[in-house]
């Protein structure tokens, strides 16, 4: 394995300009750390790659890679890409081992992290480091949020996870479990308890209904919440699942590995899926089937009824959906799984109203990511939407610089 590694290390062509840097979302400096690697730097590489990146072992896992670093290696155009998240995830694994405990003297400044994902397991990392008596809150009885809830662990090892979660115990970082912030404590509460700085990174949990005709059916499930526990659902033979995007893609395999027959049903093509090429690949090679150009109509006992739809170019070229009337089909189901977006809960929000949200209920900050409420912050996907473990954690990195810059600490 290593050997193979060193081998795909010596193909990087350490590029003036290197594409792949420049296409990763937290700039990873990928030559510098494939030449630590080559040099057999490990530990210096691991520690380059830490400190830009705290959850560099999961990136190296679950980025949209072919997107990013591998998608613009100049290497890809004639031959294989480099593969570099490869190489990362050997750094990242070998760095795990010995995560830095070392921290700044206390400060005494408290900070209550709202959730415990990405953004709130990065931002608890960094401020530990700094010297801030750091609690997380957090809804579910671990750490992890999308890494341990959402995204099926046949892709994300837990002891992953669990090992964050050790090492933040070991930084002095104080977890309360099980507590939904908002309707026993709300953020005034926190305020008057004496954390100074309070961040909310409570990420999208809200599924985004179809909005049809018998969607309120016992059968009928939403992919984010069967993600979480699917072990207690009872799906039956015949799963539809509805949407394109990478949600979608998990919630269907994991139904298959349960033992149902799975259908993606897309009302568009397969080149306008959200999801990744790798998961749609990795899908239709677990037996999951497709089928496009369906459109949700109304879902009755043992059937959903669909419209069929079809592309057509308009007069300036752009490509439009149109359904196509009359045409409904209906398709027999045990059960379905809807995976059509999510957006944030309004458990704060409700309780709070001087922090101000967007239409979808997306948290307003400013260009320091500070909510509309002083010294409450926020960022990772109840700010963005959706997005992606790097994004989250590079906003969260640029967050806690301003609270920094706010403390005067840099
Ligand atoms: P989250 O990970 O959602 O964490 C939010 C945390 O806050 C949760 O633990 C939640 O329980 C907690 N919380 C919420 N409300 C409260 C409250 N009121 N009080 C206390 N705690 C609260 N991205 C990728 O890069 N690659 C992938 O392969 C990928 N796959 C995905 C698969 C699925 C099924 C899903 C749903 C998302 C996927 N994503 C993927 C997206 C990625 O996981 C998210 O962008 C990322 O997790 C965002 O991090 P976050 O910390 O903002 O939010």
């Amino acid at each position: 394995m290593k050997i193979d590694l060193i081998n795909e290390a010596h193909r990087c062509l350490n590029c003036k300009k290197p594409l792949c840097k420049i296409h990763c979302p937290i700039s990873t400096d990928i030559p510098h750390i494939i030449n630590l690697f080559k040099d057999n730097k490990i530990s210096e590489a691991g520690e380059v790659l830490f400190y830009n990146n705290p959850l560099s072992i999961f990136c190296s896992i679950v980025c949209p890679h072919e997107e990013q670093c591998k998608g613009h290696c100049i290497k890809g155009i004639k031959d294989t890409p480099v593969d570099f998240p490869l190489i990362e995830k050997e750094i990242s694994s070998q760095y795990l081992l010995n995560l830095p405990t070392k921290k700044k003297e206390k400060n005494n400044i408290n900070v209550a992290i709202i959730g415990g994902g990405p953004a709130g397991i990065t931002s608890a990392i960094l401020l530990a480091k700094e010297g801030f008596n750091v609690t997380i809150f957090e809804a579910f009885s671990k750490l992890g949020g999308v890494l341990r809830y959402g995204i099926p662990d046949f892709r994300l090892s837990r002891e992953l996870i669990d090992t964050f979660e050790e090492y933040l115990l070991n930084l002095g970082v104080k977890i309360k479990y099980n507590t939904l912030v908002g309707p026993t404590h709300t953020i005034q509460n926190l305020k008057d308890d004496g954390f100074k700085y309070i961040i909310i990174t409570t990420g999208v949990w809200n599924p985004k209904p179809m909005r049809i005709k018998g969607e309120t059916k016992g059968d009928i499930h939403y992919a984010i919440n069967y993600l979480v526990s699917p072990e207690s659902y009872r799906l039956g033979k015949r799963v539809l699942v509805i949407g394109g995007g990478n949600v979608a893609m998990d919630a269907a395999r994991v139904a298959k590995r349960f033992g149902s027959d799975v259908t993606i049903m897309y009302r568009r093509a397969q080149e306008d899926m959200p999801a990744t090429k790798v998961e749609i690949a990795e899908a239709k090679e677990d037996g999951i089937d497709f089928k496009f150009y369906y459109s949700p109509k109304e879902i009755l006992d043992d059937t959903m009824v669909f419209l069929r739809t079809e592309s057509k170019i308009d007069e300036y070229g752009k490509r439009n959906l149109i359904t196509l009337e009359d045409s409904d089909i209906a398709i027999s189901y045990n059960s379905i799984i809807v995976a059509v977006s999510q957006g944030p809960k309004k458990n704060i929000v409700s309780s709070e109203d001087r922090i101000s949200t967007e239409k979808w209920g997306t948290i307003v900050v400013d260009d320091n990511f500070e909510t509309t409420l002083t010294n409450v912050f926020s960022c990772g996907d109840v700010v963005t939407g959706p997005k992606t473990v790097v994004a989250a954690v590079n906003d969260t990195k640029n967050m806690v610089n301003n609270i920094l810059r706010k403390e005067k600490l840099i």
